[in-house]
């Protein structure tokens, strides 16, 4: 795994602290983030975060299509947004305001903010995608449902072109470019079919209970726009738990 220098250090002084000498090697990396739900969540595990080593359901995972792909029974209802963004360090989130939500269920789940992962966390039988880009909701009772949306190299998609041209910005603050809209329509492919089973946030605390929901058609980026998000955020993705 290739890490920023900053990471590498921060990763050295990690396992030099005898205290985490069991942690698992290969989240660590990505634990000390919380892409999910809190941006300022401290910067590494503290003990209440043990659903992270010791969870059943944790994420991502490999996903099969003759075990979890069902029909998409999401129904989306969004609409356009100014841009909105902050960088944790980790990844570049768009924070959504607004009444922009899908329906599960009878139940209505909110848009909180989406992120990217590159690679993507989740595999389809084993393979990898360049991008993967989760959005975050929640409904009225607190439970959590996330959208991922796979990212192939294709054609270039303008609405990532906007997130893209306006980073990077200053690490853990939020930054409003002047007169920016970016359509959320334009992020979630028309799929039939989705990959769907519970898990967790892929970052702190790591949260189980997460409905998720994996669409199968990808979206694409260019060769360019997933070369910029490489670079911005190299291999910022939670290796498979299960
Ligand atoms: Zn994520």
């Amino acid at each position: 795994m290739i890490l920023k220098q900053t990471s590498a250090l921060a990763l050295i002084i990690t396992f030099a602290l005898p205290a985490y000498s069991e942690r698992k090697a290969d989240v660590t990396p990505v634990l000390r983030y919380s892409d999910d739900i809190e941006p300022e969540k401290g910067t590494d595990l503290s003990p209440s975060d043990e659903t992270c080593t010791i969870g059943k359901e944790q994420s991502p995972i490999n996903l099969k299509q003759d075990k979890h792909l069902i029909k998409n029974d999401l129904s989306f209802s969004y609409g356009s947004i100014p841009l909105k963004l902050t960088d944790n360090k980790h990844t570049i989130k768009v924070i959504a305001e607004g009444e922009n939500f899908v329906i599960f269920d009878g139940e209505k789940y909110k848009l909180l903010q989406f992120h990217y992962h590159t690679p993507s966390e989740h595999t389809i039988d084993r393979k990898s995608f360049p991008v993967g880009i989760h959005f975050v909701h929640k409904n009225d009772k607190g439970n959590y449902l996330v959208v991922g949306v796979l990212a192939t190299e294709g054609a270039e998609n303008s609405e990532y072109t906007k997130i893209i041209s306006n980073a990077p910005i200053k690490a853990n603050e939020t930054f409003t470019p002047e007169n920016v809209l970016i359509d959320l329509n334009k992020f979630i492919p028309l799929s039939e079919k989705a990959y769907q089973y519970a898990g967790s946030f892929t970052t702190l605390p790591c949260t189980e209970g997460v409905k998720w929901f994996v669409l199968e058609t990808p979206v694409t980026l260019s060769k360019e726009q997933i070369d910029s998000l490489s670079t911005i955020h190299p291999n910022n993705n939670r290796p498979i738990q299960r």
